[in-house]
């Protein structure tokens, strides 16, 4: 079957695509092509409309084509697109990140969430004079050369690189844990201690599908690091303003030194930030001798988008209807799975869950998800977008829920789910 989007696309585009997971190479089979989306529906070239479950990857927290949100970037597009010069808007943005997010003070906005979790290691390496990064398995922090490392062969050896092109003598200084596995932290900060700059740290994975950490797992990476001396960065590109109004930091009451932001931050314009103490922060350029800058930063039409979805994620009691929508979702999938036989577990936080085919439970590391039945989620995956529903390409991405989705949209999803499990 051709699909001559894609087709045309591919003769352009490397890949036909503008970032990998696009292109359905977890699940086989060519992308939908997007052509419009409102609500919990994205409308593809193929005529159909797809109940979305990936929400642009995470920013769409109040549904796709929110009034207020389009129309605050209208309004900021007519004042023009960008004057690289100080705004008032950009004061607006970090006054409610810094109200929002329990540990931050000071806020320097940027243009995606890698380069938020690429300043913040600069900036923790610049802060601490120490080079070595602790980041663990599974976790993605975006694809800076710093974090697009892998464990060597000996988990508390040298990192190397998970991509040719990034130095491995750049790679030697990322030290890759498991997630989940305060021992191994323990260990390497006893071995390298001194070295160790920051430990950066999805607060709940959803970039090895969803994992929540284990009780205690977050509280001791703060204490490991408070006792070394060392920074503790909060990567919550996904997180942040989902799992409440202050991100996974505000839902497990465990603060780093520094948090990242991007997707809803930015309201689905290009937009990412990072966060933290004003001790730590105001080593960043121009007050201290960390530089970073940025020709777009701070845009005013990624600020108008923002700040309307911080309005949204700011009405009373969004965050317990997310997590109830959340938990009606799952707890339908899980009971299909049941009624068709089907072994399969599912991890979930308010707005964020994941599907594993698997008797094994409970989900807690990159191990156990790797070991999961694959096969079995691609006949899930495809089967479902058969259905109707769009998931996450990926056995490895959580899935995403909105404000958008209503009971009628769980109901036709679960009922999907028991069609499709039944056959695969
Ligand atoms: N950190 C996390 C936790 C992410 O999930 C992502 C993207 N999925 C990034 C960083 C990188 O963000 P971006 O794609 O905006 O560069």
């Amino acid at each position: 079957m051709t699909h001559p989007l894609f087709d045309e696309a591919r003769k352009y585009i490397v890949g036909g695509v503008n970032s990998p997971v696009r292109a359905f190479s977890g699940v086989g089979g060519e992308p939908l092509f997007v052509e419009s989306a409102q609500g919990s529906r994205i409308h593809a070239s193929d005529g159909r409309a797809y109940i979305d479950y990936v929400g642009s990857w995470g920013p769409m927290i109040g549904g796709h084509s929110r009034p207020e949100v389009i129309e605050a970037v209208q309004r900021a597009a007519s004042r023009g697109l960008s004057f690289g010069a100080p705004t008032e808007v950009e004061t607006d943005m970090a006054r409610r990140i810094c109200e929002i997010v329990p540990s931050i003070e000071r806020v320097r906005m940027v243009n995606s969430g890698t380069e938020a979790t690429m300043t913040a290691i600069r900036l923790a390496r610049g802060y601490t004079g120490r080079d070595r990064v602790v980041k663990f398995e599974g976790n993605y922090h975006g694809h800076s050369d710093s974090l697009l490392v892998k464990a060597g062969s000996g988990a508390l050896t040298l990192g190397e690189p998970n991509s040719p092109g990034v130095p491995a003598a750049l790679a030697e200084l990322t030290m890759t844990l498991n997630y989940n596995d305060l021992d191994s932290v323990r260990q390497a900060f006893e071995e390298k201690g001194d070295e160790i700059a920051c430990i950066i740290v999805e607060p709940v994975a959803g970039n090895m599908n969803c994992i929540p950490p284990v009780p205690g797992f977050l509280q001791g990476l703060k204490d490991i690091c408070e006792e070394y001396g060392a920074v503790l960065i909060f990567d919550e590109v996904m997180t942040g303003f989902r799992l409440a109004p202050g991100g996974a930091q505000e839902w497990s009451g465990v603060t780093p030194h520094i948090t990242t932001l991007g997707k809803i931050v930015g309201g689905g314009m290009p937009v990412g930030a990072l966060g933290g103490q004003r001790e730590i922060m105001e080593h960043l350029s121009p007050m201290g001798p960390v530089y970073q800058a940025g020709t777009l930063s701070g845009n005013p039409l990624g600020m108008a988008a923002g700040l309307a979805m911080m309005d949204i994620i700011s009405e009373a009691g969004f965050h317990q209807r997310l997590e109830a929508s959340t938990r009606k979702l799952c707890e339908g999938l899980k009971e299909a799975a049941e009624a068709a036989g089907v072994p399969m577990q599912i991890n979930q936080v308010p707005g964020m869950f994941g599907v594993f085919f698997t008797e094994d439970s409970p989900i807690e590391t990159f191990a156990q998800v790797s070991a999961c039945d694959l096969d079995r989620f691609k006949r899930f995956f495809h089967g479902m977008l058969e259905q109707g529903i769009y998931l996450a390409p990926s056995a490895f991405e959580a899935g995403f829920l909105s404000s958008a989705h209503t009971d009628e949209d769980i109901d036709s999803t679960v009922d999907a789910a028991r069609t499709v499990l039944a056959e695969i």
